[in-house]
């Protein structure tokens, strides 16, 4: 044996699994409780009640938040309703715009303690809270902060004025995303409002009001009732609310539109989705497993545009599930605190026994899974990255939203058929294709019933741009000039 030989013999092999680079959890001080934050001042609740939020990767408790009863909610309508008519609703726009501009600043200054407390409470792995959601929350404010004095220009010969006080309901997907789309151009143009966070994910909302209160808001124009659907109820019903928007499931949108008709609410619903990612035969292969990836495995599929039923041109089918199931193999699930993990904790252990629930559906009815043979930690709530084959229409897993990392996949024929098979759906909030044609990608936008249609990319956020629903993915537009319809009156 050669000296070299000796050497190479000698050492052990090596191991080229990635080493863990945890991100620190030092940045972040979390209170043991927290009050309602109302009127400018966290407060005990009337209710004296409180629940517990958990870090669904570890399931130990972060802290104790305050249950806001219907007296709680009440007192937080009425300092909105104060702030409004004091200060805020007659303030010039571009007086308004300069506390949007500090709270943009703060939250980028503090994106990164932001974005672990987001991971902790929510599970989603900490690179996507860190470079996708907090800085499109900071976009967000800017964004609309831009707006604020130029409301007249936004609807020229107009008078745009504000509604008053809005009470919005927002989901634990994306918690301090969908704050900032449901609180920016909400203040932007002129009103008050009372933010209830969804009940696995509240601290985001409550630091987020500790960090408006620095950046100097008046009193009584953020305020945010943290507790479960209850609470969410009290507030949309309250009276001296005018004006509801809501994220979250379609069946909570159906109760809430029911509970309000008939009142002079201005209402916006942004619900759920089965969105159809279409891959025909010219797209750039490797690209487009790239973008399905990450159309359903993004926050681990708890997206309502995720891009759960795939469509793939029956000529490439096999090649492109055999590619896409390597790809799976390679995707690293777990601590969504390291900085390496792609697929992170689902969010509650209610989501996780849905999401078992209609993966055994799958099965039962015929569908073929794969799923990697990744290893899951002990604790925590972790569901592995899943496809299904040999799916029709038909199959529950093709026509209900599971909200989970969980690909149903189809084929098509024709482009007509593509479209056929696509609009097969109740849903209608967004879609995606993959060609390399030009023309093709018009002619499938200008057919596929969707509120967004991605052309050879998926899931790109702008605060730019319109974001909202058709069917039962509800109506109303967030993002850009229409953004700011659903706040204004004045319009036609
Ligand atoms: P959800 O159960 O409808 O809850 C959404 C929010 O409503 C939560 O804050 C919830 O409180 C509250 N709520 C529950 N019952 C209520 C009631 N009767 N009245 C008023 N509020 C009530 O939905 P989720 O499971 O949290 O979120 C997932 C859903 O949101 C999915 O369907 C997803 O597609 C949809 N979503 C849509 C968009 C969009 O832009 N279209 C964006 C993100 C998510 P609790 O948390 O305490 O239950
Ligand atoms: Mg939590």
């Amino acid at each position: 044996m050669t000296k070299a030989e000796l050497v190479r013999e000698s050492r052990p092999p090596l191991d080229w699994k990635y080493a863990p680079s945890r991100e620190s959890t030092d940045i972040v001080t979390v209170d043991q409780r927290y009050g309602l934050f109302i009127d400018g001042e966290f407060r005990r609740p009337i209710s004296k009640k409180y629940f517990t939020t958990i870090n669904p990767a570890t399931e130990e408790p972060l802290a104790e938040v305050a249950e806001a009863g219907e007296k709680d909610v009440d007192r937080a309508v009425k300092a909105a309703r104060s702030a409004y008519e004091d200060s805020w609703g007659a303030m010039p726009g571009k007086e308004r715009a300069k506390y949007l501009f500090r709270v943009a600043r703060m939250v980028q200054e503090r994106a990164r303690e932001l974005a672990v407390l987001e991971t902790m409470d929510g599970g989603k792995p900490i690179k996507e809270s860190r470079d996708v959601d907090l800085p499109l929350v900071a976009a967000h404010f800017f964004y609309y902060a831009g707006w604020a004095d130029k409301l007249e220009y936004a609807f020229p010969g107009l008078d745009p004025q504000p509604l008053g006080v809005a009470g919005q309901v927002i989901p634990w997907n994306f918690p301090l995303m969908m704050l900032a789309w449901k609180v920016a151009p909400a203040l932007a143009t002129g009103n008050t409002v009372v933010l209830k966070p969804a009940e696995t994910t509240p601290l985001s909302a409550l630091i987020f009001a500790s960090l408006a209160d620095e950046a100097g808001l008046p009193p009584g124009v953020f305020n945010v009732v943290t507790g479960a659907g209850a609470t969410g109820s009290n507030l949309v019903n309250h009276p001296d609310v005018d004006k509801v928007a809501f994220t979250g499931s379609t069946a909570v949108g159906k109760l809430i539109r029911n509970s309000l008709a008939g009142t002079n609410k201005k209402v916006t619903l942004e619900l759920g989705g089965k969105a159809a990612h279409v891959i025909f035969d010219d797209a750039p292969m490797d690209q487009a497993i790239e973008g399905v990836v990450n159309g359903i495995f993004f926050n681990q599929g708890h997206v309502c545009c995720a891009g759960s039923r795939l469509f793939v041109q029956e000529s490439i089918h096999d090649k492109f599930v055999e590619k896409l199931k390597r790809r799976l193999s390679t995707l690293r699930v777990g601590d969504p605190l390291d900085k390496n993990t792609d697929v992170g904790a689902i969010n509650s252990a209610e989501q996780l026994a849905r999401i078992t629930e209609l993966v055994e559906v799958g099965r039962v009815e015929g569908a073929e899974i794969f799923q990697p043979d990744c290893v899951l930690p002990r604790n925590g709530f972790w569901f592995r990255p899943t496809l299904f084959t040999g799916v029709s229409q038909s199959h529950r897993i093709a026509q209900e939203e599971i909200f989970g990392p969980v690909l149903s996949i189809m084929s098509f024929r024709t482009p007509d058929e593509a479209i056929e098979k696509a609009n097969n759906t109740p849903y209608g909030l967004s879609a995606g294709v993959w060609t390399s044609k030009g023309s093709r990608i018009l002619w499938m936008a200008d057919r596929l019933q969707a509120g967004v249609v991605w052309a050879n990319t998926y899931n790109k956020f702008d605060p730019a741009s319109p974001f909202g629903g058709f069917k039962e993915s509800g109506f109303g537009r967030e993002g850009g000039r229409h953004g700011l319809l659903a706040y204004l009156k004045g319009i036609a």
